[in-house]
């Protein structure tokens, strides 16, 4: 978990600072033409510009404090945070550079916010929890429809859907399949919960849990034994303890109860 913080913040300095001389050599290029034709203007757009880099100066210092201490932020400079880094991160991922490189980094980045979550240490009843899973771990031949109705799964055990079922069930969680990520966001609309365990890809996660910031969600990737978007599997003990964390409870029981539910592909 440090090293991916470490990771994750390691991209973030790199690309705040790249964003920092960006800036530095706009204002340079721009501040001859300006002396020139509107002198009047030129005072004001060094404030401007030194503010400007000021401001990046201090929000990654917030992040840093944000990362690696204990610091309960207020919501809303958590808010200007998680924005920020949502602006950091498409030029992380162009420093990154190879594939090998934005797939650690968008999991550092999932890490991260679920970190942040992790920190509030919230006590959520079960009830107002949302598990929102993707359409791609249903079994390709299961008969049944369950992005309408997630009730509709029989528990045949040849998918992890089965196992997911039983631990709404168990903890009276809310569980909703979605299809993509517009239904993912209309079903978030309608539930309404106040935290969400989001089960996708890293592509999916990213922008999903971006979406609906300030909502607290915890990002789980799901596995693909068999390549993407076909008969994912997610692991079912690991969502149980982001449960846990969210609602303070111990589900040590459902835990091990939800053996017989394992596919069994
Ligand atoms: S557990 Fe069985 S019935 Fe339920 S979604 Fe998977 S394949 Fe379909």
């Amino acid at each position: 978990m440090a090293k991916e913080m470490n990771f994750f913040l390691g991209y973030a300095a790199l690309a705040a600072g790249v964003t920092a001389v960006c800036l530095w050599l706009v204002w340079a290029v721009m501040k001859p033409g300006l002396a020139y034709y509107i002198s009047d203007m030129a005072l004001a757009v060094d404030i401007f510009f030194g503010l400007l880099l000021c401001g990046t100066g201090l929000l990654f210092l917030l992040l840093l404090m944000l990362g690696f201490t204990s610091w309960e932020q207020p919501v809303r400079i958590r808010q200007i945070l998680l924005q920020y880094i949502g602006f950091l991160y498409p030029v992380m991922r162009k420093l990154a550079w190879t594939d090998t490189r934005k797939e650690m980094l968008a999991r550092s980045y999932i890490q991260f916010l679920n970190g942040l979550v992790l920190k509030q240490n919230l006590r959520i009843p079960a009830e107002q929890v949302l598990i929102l899973a993707p359409h791609c771990l249903q079994w390709d031949q299961c008969p049944h429809k369950i992005t309408r109705c997630v009730d509709n799964c029989r528990q045949c055990g040849h998918c992890t859907i089965g196992s997911l079922l039983a631990v709404s069930r168990s903890l009276g969680a809310h569980l909703a399949v979605a299809s993509g990520g517009t239904q993912a966001r209309q079903l978030v609309g309608t539930l309404r919960p106040r935290a969400i365990v989001a089960i996708a890809c890293e592509r999916d996660l990213i922008s999903g849990m971006e979406d609906v910031l300030p909502l607290p969600v915890l990002g789980l990737l799901n596995e693909r034994p068999y390549g993407p978007c076909f008969d994912t599997q997610v692991d079912v003990p690991v969502l149980c303890r982001l449960l846990e964390r969210l609602t303070g409870e111990d589900y040590e029981r459902t835990r091990n109860s939800i053996s017989q539910f394992t596919h069994h592909m």
